[in-house]
């Protein structure tokens, strides 16, 4: 058993840790679980779950505190499936899949509607993206929506969101919003991902089902790896209003680890909690190994995905792209090698065949032949507006600076 100055030891590193991530942290990702946004109502036995509009207020102003920090805030949020029920009356009865299609279809926008109105008071503008398990598997399509919220983001728009529940059946759900915000946060490369729920975090024991006269469980500040140990913990729950439990939370942890993305998991219920986590508290548990894995997405692009194609690009683009930090644009491509697609991985090499970087290209073999060397504005006369400006966005591109 940990001593108390162990616990206090523990906590202390946790906090350095967090003032780590908090220092160079640009982009958050948000889970907000339905639990989080909504009111029981009724009396014992027969009590309903309601949007409360004034948590979504409260969210609001949270996160125009944030984004007032220079942050960019992109929302995954919950709740469309809880509001339609209420709408239509249909609280605590057995659904079909197509009933929970379109109590999520008419729950969508009420949810939308209520984020649009709180946020406005805010000055800030929202976006809906729905996402299916299929857009992502398919690359092209997950570049497309990386584009889209990049798009948002840069606009100043804070993009909410969800699963798109009322079309997708079962074989291509991703099936609840914890492993949904895991992959949005990875899609965004973003560096924190925080999941708001209804419990404090992680701990050494299921809360909820504590023996008489035990001692109570303690929070764990920190899980440096998901082992199967900590997977048992997190065992199976899941309330009336959630589809999740601790389990789906702690896999989406494990996943957003692995691309070298820290999650934090904390209790959406207490008002004060995300200006903590601001003030590198040790709130919540905090899913995270460490330095040195904040690249592991570039190692992704570098080493794990395959290279279909080669593109010989000039001095100039080589320097651009070294030195200047730049993307790959059509003008410094000499020549195209191979048969790739948009998003497939693709090997970039000087006229010496050296490779300097490799990275996700935005155009297939064929479309790249026929705009390679062009300017910006040669290649939109050519494509029309449909295009992108880079062969390789900066963001898709790892640079291999020692063998240059
Ligand atoms: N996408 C579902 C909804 O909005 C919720 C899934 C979840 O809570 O994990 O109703």
């Amino acid at each position: 058993m940990r001593s108390g100055r162990g616990r206090l030891l523990k906590e202390a590193m946790t906090e350095d840790v967090r003032q780590e991530i908090l220092s160079g942290l640009k982009r958050v990702v948000i889970k907000i679980g339905s639990s989080v946004i909504s009111k029981k109502e009724g009396e014992k036995g027969k009590s309903v779950y309601r949007l409360d509009e004034e948590r979504i207020r409260h969210f609001a102003r949270q996160v125009k505190k944030i984004a007032r920090t220079g942050r960019e805030v992109v929302l995954v949020s919950s709740g469309a499936i809880m509001v339609g029920r209420g709408r239509l009356g249909l609280d605590g009865a057995h659904l079909s899949i197509p009933e929970k299609q379109a109590c999520a279809a008419i729950g969508q926008s009420y949810l939308m509607h209520a984020y649009e109105k709180k946020f406005k008071t805010q000055g800030l503008k929202v976006a809906q993206i729905l996402l299916s398990s299929d857009d992502l598997a398919n690359r092209r399509r997950y570049l497309n929506a990386k584009h889209t919220i990049e798009a948002l983001l840069e606009y100043g728009v804070i993009p909410i969101i969800n699963e798109n529940d009322s079309v997708t059946v079962d074989e291509i759900k991703i099936g609840d919003n914890d492993t949904l915000s895991a992959t949005v946060a990875c899609l965004v490369d973003a560096g924190l991902l925080v999941i708001l729920s209804d419990v404090e975090g992680l701990f050494s024991r299921d809360p909820t089902r504590r023996p008489k006269n035990s001692p109570p469980p303690e929070l764990i500040p920190q899980v440096s790896r998901v082992t199967a140990e900590i997977e048992k913990l997190a065992g199976k729950s899941g309330s009336q209003v959630t589809v999740g439990g601790m389990i789906t939370k702690v896999l989406a942890a494990k996943k957003t680890m692995s691309f070298g993305i820290p999650t934090l998991l904390i209790n959406g219920h207490d008002d004060s909690v995300l200006e903590r986590v601001a003030a590198g508290e040790a709130v919540g548990t905090l899913f995270w190994s460490g330095r040195g894995r904040i690249r592991d997405r570039q190692h992704w692009i570098a080493h794990t995905l395959k290279a279909r194609g080669r593109l010989v690009v000039d001095p100039g683009a080589v320097k651009a792209l070294v030195e200047g930090g730049k993307s790959l644009l059509p003008a410094g491509v000499l020549g195209v090698e191979g048969v790739f697609e948009f998003g497939n991985a693709v090997s970039v090499v000087d006229e010496a065949s050296r490779e300097i970087a490799r990275g996700l290209v935005n155009y297939s073999t064929g479309d790249l032949e026929r705009i390679k060397g062009l300017k910006t504005s040669e290649v939109r006369k050519l494509v029309g507006d449909n295009y992108y400006e880079e062969v390789i966005h900066r963001d898709d591109l790892v640079i291999f600076e020692n063998e240059v």
